[in-house]
């Protein structure tokens, strides 16, 4: 078989295309059905109870409009989040792609820099370059927390800090995003789409500073990925500006009572999936390590792991029946593959899987 990388470029030009979207690749990361598909970080244990029995009963909401900034949904999440944070310094998206993105487009002019620790999670320096901004990629420190010195050289009007970083699942430490916050003077984007995980956050960052956004997602630790829910906190100055940019509806109807109900009913169910991930993110790297790999310290509900050959490597898992995503070529890093924790028994399918990949190749 053969893996698609996970942006892959158009051949065919449009006439009409705006000259800074000419380059900028369509995101298809691979989706071939697999039985076990470990590769978009997502929660492998399903629906929360709650949301899902909302969903079941909404269907006669869909036939008008959802609410225009869903205050709702942002008084539930201000109570989630704690740290007194309010309904108004909360803009919630079609996920947060849509947060990001509304906030890159509505704060950066065409030209500006987008600076971001290199390698990270793909789509935001894809909307960097869709609002016409010109990337700037810092390598990672030693250690794998951002190197604040150099992010804060390169002058960005946006600067992306992803914590924990998607792929390598390390979370800046926190001298280094004040450094950051300190040092630079442009618009300091936290995603904390992992944060549950990691069970630290910069909220607090982002109260005390209206240059500072954190955004958060309903994807992840929450397994609601398909309503496409996602969040940003700021000043409310800076979230007026983003919601702007965002424009009304976005969240839809059905996605905005399934939260809810999560943030009302499911939390202890969340919890409970986030420390099972957790427990089982320590056991699997032990497994993965004692097999001969070398996984980075993930605090996320992924692992990375560096490897000889990640296409090789990710078609034979592949053949036997678990989907991980490969990165061949990584800044720093070289051959990788991604794949997310999950319940017990799919790890015990993915190391079976890893073993014999090994053994194959010893
Ligand atoms: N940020 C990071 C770091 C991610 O890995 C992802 C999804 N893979 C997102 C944001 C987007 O999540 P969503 O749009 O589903 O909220």
């Amino acid at each position: 078989m053969t893996v698609s990388s996970a942006v892959q470029n158009a051949d065919e030009r449009y006439a009409l295309a705006r000259a800074a979207y000419r380059e900028i690749p369509l995101y298809t990361p691979d989706k071939t059905p697999v039985a076990i598909d470990l590769r978009d970080n997502t929660n492998l244990w399903g629906v929360p109870p709650a949301a899902a029995r909302v969903i079941a009963d909404a269907a006669r909401a869909v036939a008008r409009y959802p609410t225009l900034y869903s205050m709702d949904l942002k008084r539930r999440i201000a109570e989630y989040v704690g740290h007194g944070v309010t309904p108004e310094s909360i803009v919630v998206g079609c996920g947060s792609d849509e947060v990001l993105g509304s906030a890159i487009r509505g704060l950066a002019e065409p030209g500006d820099h987008f600076v971001y620790s290199d390698p990270t999670f793909p789509m935001a320096v894809l909307y960097g370059r869709m609002a016409g901004l010109t990337p700037v990629p810092i390598p990672f420190a030693a250690d794998w927390d951002i190197d604040p010195d150099a992010i804060s050289a390169a002058r960005g009007r946006v600067i992306y800090v992803c914590s924990p970083n998607n792929p390598t699942g390390v979370p800046a430490s926190r001298a280094s995003i004040e450094a950051v916050v300190t040092n630079s003077d442009g618009l300091v984007i936290i995603d904390e789409a992992y944060a549950e995980f990691a069970g630290v956050t910069s909220v607090d960052l982002a109260l005390e500073n209206d240059r500072v956004l954190v955004t958060r997602t309903f994807s992840k630790a929450f397994g609601l990925a398909g309503l496409r829910v996602g969040y940003g906190i700021g000043a409310p100055a800076l979230i007026r500006e983003i919601e702007k940019a965002r424009g009304p509806y976005t969240v839809n109807a059905l996605a905005e009572r399934a939260a809810v109900a999560a943030l009302t009913e499911d939390l202890e169910w969340v919890r409970e999936r986030v420390a099972e991930t957790v427990a089982n993110r320590v056991r699997l790297r032990e497994k993965i390590a004692e097999l001969g790999f070398a996984p980075l310290p993930s605090e996320s509900n992924f692992i990375l792991l560096v490897v000889r050959d990640a296409v090789g490597l990710t078609g034979r898992l592949f053949d036997l029946g678990v989907g991980i995503r490969p990165y061949p070529k990584l800044p720093r890093i070289g051959d990788a593959v991604r794949m997310t924790v999950g319940p017990w028994s799919m790890m015990q399918t993915l190391l079976s899987g890893l073993r014999t990949a090994h053994n194959e190749w010893l």
